[in-house]
């Protein structure tokens, strides 16, 4: 993908709506607000999201559809480094349902012990891998209301399969993507759905495969939960947040997908 050919200023406005999804004096639009951000704003922060990291990746491995969806469902109140140490020998021997099913709960519990909620996890990774079996022909189904059927499935597991497995334009709001919603009013909302629509309504069509990505990485990194990054953040002059601390974005590069490379070229 081409680099920026020019640093077109935009100007801050100042948003009168004031409270905050992570406590600090940050502005967050109450619920039903739009957002903050002009059309062409908007694209211009997904353009320079889609300029640093052309081809996002998730940091949960996987290797089809049905390991997507169980290192998913592993993944509640887990790191993604842990679930990926548990799932590496556990996908070796059950890559699909029916073997997930022949290993049995209490292999599968053996697996994944060094995972929170460990136990009950094993129980939804054997009913949902008999339910593919019963209901979908050992296939993971590319919608969501039969996704959300399943044991253990919720909207945002729903969400992220259906995007990155599937390629469909899915909003999966986790704790990073809600913060930054409402912290710098993107997307303002009270629920995890309503920053889900307004995201949906408000990101150009081109840019919606690897939003969620983008929108992840860049609250996992730089626009971090208890204090952003605002130096290192490509986006600092359209930000409309009053917690941010710079006006000035950070040079504008490709980075790569690792994050200790990530962090030294972003700085
Ligand atoms: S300028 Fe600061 S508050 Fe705004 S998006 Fe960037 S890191 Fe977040």
């Amino acid at each position: 993908m081409a680099l920026p050919k020019s640093k077109k200023s935009f100007p801050v406005k100042k948003p009168s709506a004031s409270a905050s999804g992570d406590g600090a004096k940050a502005r967050t639009p109450s619920r039903g607000r739009r957002s903050l951000y002009t059309p062409a704003e908007v694209r211009e922060i997904f353009r320079r999201f889609s300029v640093q990291r052309p081809e996002p990746k998730g940091e949960l491995d996987y290797v089809n559809a049905f390991t997507l969806l169980i290192a998913v469902v592993l993944s509640a109140q887990a790191t993604d480094a842990g679930v990926n140490k548990a799932t590496k020998p556990l996908f070796a021997v059950a890559d699909t349902p029916q073997k997930m099913l022949a290993l049995g709960e209490a292999k599968v519990g053996d697996y994944i012990r060094t995972i929170g909620l460990w136990r009950n996890k094993a129980k939804n990774v054997i009913a949902l891998s008999k339910a593919l079996i019963d209901d979908h022909a050992g296939k993971v189904p590319e919608d969501r209301d039969e996704l959300v059927k399943l044991p253990g499935v919720g909207r945002k597991t729903a969400n992220v399969v259906l995007n990155v497995a599937f390629g469909q334009h899915t909003m999966a709001v986790d704790t990073h993507i809600f913060r930054i919603g409402n912290r710098i009013g993107l997307a303002p909302g009270k629920t995890p759905e309503q920053v889900e629509q307004g995201l949906l309504k408000v990101i150009p069509a081109e840019y919606m495969r690897h939003a969620h990505h983008w929108l992840i990485l860049h609250g996992r990194y730089v626009c971090k939960a208890r204090k952003p990054d605002c130096p290192a953040c490509v986006i600092a002059d359209i930000c409309k947040s009053t917690e941010k601390t710079t006006d000035m974005p950070a040079r504008l590069v490709p980075i790569a997908p690792l994050e200790d490379s990530a962090r030294l070229t972003l700085i």
